[in-house]
């Protein structure tokens, strides 16, 4: 498999083996009564990284923000941060700074008193807080709102005011609990990328939980998985998208069609996958030998449908039926029926406003795709 990077290529700590990882968990469990939330864990992640746990409601992330935040501590393992045990600091002794699901400000404040309470209570002089509270409004481009209260403000100014409050004091780690919840898709979508803005100007490591692939996608450097307070792959969102380590990682992130079936051969790193009747050749066949139950997971954007059988004889080819298409304006995606019953999802982008695949409901129609198009997957 070729290799894959994150976006901002020249930031990648995590392969270089001499990098020193600024948080560590470091088997870490958490119970709560015979409840296991999270499970013997491991993960380590980079100074100025932005770094997104995603997992399914109940999966552990928030209870991972709060260890590191100090509002929990691990039933066993320990977390480390810039080589420093944490267990038994409080959490206003700790670096960290949390912002919640909630990011409820002081209604009866200011934008600028929020800002300040922090620092006040910290009892730096007045002069400072005034420059501080200045630089954090400019930040997030909230300077002419700040003598307004919350309520005067929308939900997307809100939250501004919230990620301005959990910088001010300057932490070296800024912990976000699904911080663009309470906004609506196409706000979420904008102060998305001011996160990173702001993420990449302060130079702070960002750990972010979501539930929201897309969210987390855009978002991070490295994306954690989680299930059942397990990791499940940690790796850059290329990579999760386009190299999946497993069945679970493979559904749980954008989607995919799932070949079942058995390495009937093994050559050359290119294996013959004999499925419900039908064989498929794929590389990238990871771990898997032969006589190994596997999956061959492949992206619907990697499928071509056709009217016509296509000629490349490199290409796996399957003869099926048009089941169901759906015009989703930028996107078509076919649902094709192959001999076997499964149905195949395959998109395709409409680039121009005129269809050049007259494909209709129960057309007969061929789904082609390449071997390194999709992965071989043995979990
Ligand atoms: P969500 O996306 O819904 O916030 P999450 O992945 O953040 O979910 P956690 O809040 O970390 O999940 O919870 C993990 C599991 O631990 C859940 O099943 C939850 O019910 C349980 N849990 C969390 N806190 C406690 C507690 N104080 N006592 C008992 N169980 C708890």
């Amino acid at each position: 498999m070729k290799s894959l990077g994150s976006i901002r290529r020249s930031f990648a700590p995590w392969s270089d083996p001499d990098a020193k990882p600024y948080i560590v968990f470091e088997n870490v469990t958490k119970r709560f009564g015979d409840f296991t939330a999270v499970n013997n864990l491991s993960l380590s992640i980079f100074e100025r990284e932005f770094f997104a746990l995603l997992g399914a409601s109940g999966c552990g992330k928030s209870t991972l923000l709060r260890m590191l935040a100090g509002f929990d501590e691990p039933t066993s393992g320990r977390i480390l941060l810039d080589g420093q045990d944490l267990r038994g600091i409080p959490p206003y002794r700790r670096p960290v700074n949390m912002m919640f699901q909630s990011y409820a400000l002081f209604p009866h404040m200011t934008v600028e008193a929020n800002i300040a309470f922090g620092l006040k209570q910290d009892g730096m002089p007045k002069p400072e807080i005034e420059a501080r509270v200045g630089e954090m409004l400019k930040l997030v481009k909230l300077e002419q709102f700040a003598r307004r209260k919350p309520h005067q403000l929308s939900g997307g100014q809100r939250q501004r005011v919230a990620l301005a409050r959990s910088v001010a004091k300057r932490p070296k780690v800024l912990l976000l609990d699904e911080p663009l919840g309470a906004l609506d898709k196409k706000l979420r979508e904008e102060t998305q990328f001011e996160l990173m803005d702001l993420q990449q100007n302060l130079g702070l490591t960002f750990l972010v939980v979501t539930h929201d692939q897309e969210e987390a996608m855009t978002m991070a450097d490295r994306i954690a998985i989680l299930d059942k307070g397990e990791v499940m792959q940690v790796a850059t969102p290329a990579e999760v998208y386009e190299a999946p380590s497993s069945r679970f990682v493979a559904s749980f992130v954008g989607n995919v069609n799932m070949f079942e079936g058995t390495v009937a051969e093994l050559d050359a790193g290119r294996a013959r996958i004999a499925g419900n009747g039908m064989t498929i050749h794929a590389d990238n066949v990871g771990n898997a030998t032969a006589g190994s139950p596997v999956a061959f997971a492949i992206r619907p954007e990697k499928i071509k449908v056709t009217s016509r059988k296509p000629e490349d004889g490199k290409a796996n080819v399957v003869e099926g039926e048009i089941y169901d298409i759906a015009y989703l304006g930028d996107m078509t995606v076919y649902h094709v029926r192959l001999p076997d019953g499964q149905v195949v999802k395959a998109s395709s982008l409409n680039a121009s406003r005129v269809a050049d695949n007259p494909l209709s409901w129960n057309d007969r129609a061929w789904i082609s795709f390449l071997p390194d198009a999709g992965v071989v997957l043995t979990r």
